[in-house]
């Protein structure tokens, strides 16, 4: 590449490309390898594995070929907790831990999730790869807005900034108005946050007079949460740059386990030379075949400090074999359309909050803020959606419940399922400072 606008241009700049543009059967081959070891390590060094794979009556010399994984038993979020904080599921000892991260959960002890060194530059070197499939360069300069701390999201990219050689600003979430000024006044061209988060740094623009459409925002790296494609279109819209979606998860590593191209933006290439990706059914636990729409599950193949062995993620997805236009032959997994976790179930229709906020985003005369409440008449869970006028919009309460009953007839012919729809007034529903609290139940305190 000659010039930085036309390596920027081509969209097919890798951080990795021998690794990134591997044949299926030398990445099959890699992945069989890294499997085995991981399996060995996991049964000879972590109680907690060697008890499960004994139970479930396998060891790690049943591993003949990639597809005998469905014979080893799952690992779920609750066998971390389980082991709070440095119990069975580490297979180093604590004193080769160079750093900790843990998860809040919303029921018990938090999960705790520790790295080698060669766990963090591992880490570094893949959320390197995902800035630049993402069509960062080296020397951009990254305004990342992820939360800082215990969470993975803000150390997670910043160490892959660093690595990709891109100049980082560690703004973490909050202070708004700041990071606006911040975003014009260094001239960031990158910004990372969670899509609603990145929402909220364009409404406060918007009120400052500040246009970021016209800003120096090149591409948006937004993950951490599920977004939907007319969430995509419209923070493209709002802020002027092109947003790519980034997905991980602290029990695998944190952010960089499987990133979008820019060339194509449609399903996150998943870097398959450090991870197994499997879909299942969540109801029967059953191997689905690639393509089919299920929960993924995700093996690790070169952590050092806790392997992962067949990690049940709650994100539905699906996976992609197919072909892609930028080069690199890993696995793409689609869109995650929801958590089997955050799946509603409302008059037995399985509603996704993402499904919801299709219908929103985009839709006349509404802000695409949105919030769902779960309430119980009787014996019936009913659904109530909160969502708010766009700023400036005045409706007389007429006006409102006419708009309200528009949404409310979308809604059933989109998604089936009948509900309540409140239009609120400008500022009524919270705003994100990072990750976005989509649904409020009320179920509980009623009993
Ligand atoms: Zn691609």
């Amino acid at each position: 590449m000659s010039t930085r606008a036309e390596a920027r241009a081509s969209e097919i700049f890798m951080f990795d490309p021998h690794a990134e543009t591997m044949a299926r059967e030398a990445l099959t081959a890699l992945q069989t390898a890294r499997l085995k070891h991981t399996l060995e390590l996991a049964y000879a060094n972590s109680s907690h594995y060697r008890r499960k794979f004994d139970a479930a009556g396998v060891g790690p010399g049943d591993l003949k070929s990639l597809s005998d994984i469905v014979r080893f038993p799952f690992t779920l979020k609750s066998d971390l907790r389980d082991n709070y904080p440095f119990g069975g599921m580490f297979v180093v000892p604590r004193e080769q831990l160079l750093r900790i991260h843990a998860s809040s959960g919303t029921t018990g002890k938090p999960t705790v999730v520790g790295y080698t060194k060669g766990d963090l530059d591992t880490w570094a070197d893949l959320m390197a790869r995902c800035f630049a499939s993402g069509g960062i360069l080296p020397g951009d300069i990254i305004h990342n807005a992820y939360g800082y701390g215990l969470f993975t999201g803000g150390l997670g990219a910043h160490y892959g900034g660093e690595r990709l050689g891109c100049t980082v600003v560690p703004a973490s979430g909050g202070g708004t108005e700041r990071q606006i000024n911040l975003i014009n006044d260094f001239r960031a061209s990158v910004l990372c946050a969670t899509p609603s988060y990145a929402l909220n740094i364009a409404e406060v623009a918007q009120k400052m007079g500040c246009d970021l459409r016209h800003s120096s925002l090149k591409v948006g790296m937004f993950g951490a949460e599920p977004w939907s494609e007319a969430m995509r279109h419209d923070l493209q819209d709002r802020l002027g740059l092109k947003a790519i979606d980034l997905y991980g998860l602290s029990e695998i590593m944190g952010p960089g386990v499987a990133c979008e191209c820019a060339a194509n933006q449609s399903g996150l290439h998943g870097w398959e030379d450090h991870f197994l990706f499997e879909t299942i059914d969540p109801e029967t636990l059953q191997p689905l075949p690639v393509g089919a729409t299920g929960e993924l599950v995700i093996t690790t193949l070169t952590k050092e400090a806790q392997p992962m062995v067949r990690y049940r993620t709650r994100d539905i997805t699906r996976l992609s074999n197919e072909p892609c236009n930028c080069g690199r032959t890993h696995v793409r997994i689609m869109r995650v359309t929801g958590r089997s976790d955050d799946m509603l179930i409302i008059r037995g229709i399985n509603v996704y909050p993402s499904q919801i906020e299709a219908v929103l985003v985009g839709f006349p005369g509404l802000a695409p803020h949105y919030q769902i409440v779960l309430s119980r008449e009787g014996v019936l869970d009913e659904m109530r959606v909160e969502v708010e006028l766009t700023p400036g919009v005045m409706l007389t309460d007429a006006e409102r419940t006419r708009k309200a009953e528009d949404v409310v007839r979308h809604i059933k012919s989109l998604i089936g399922v009948t509900c309540q729809v409140a239009v609120k007034a400008e500022g009524e529903v919270p705003r994100s400072q990072g990750k976005a609290v989509r649904v409020r139940d009320e179920r509980k305190k009623a009993r």
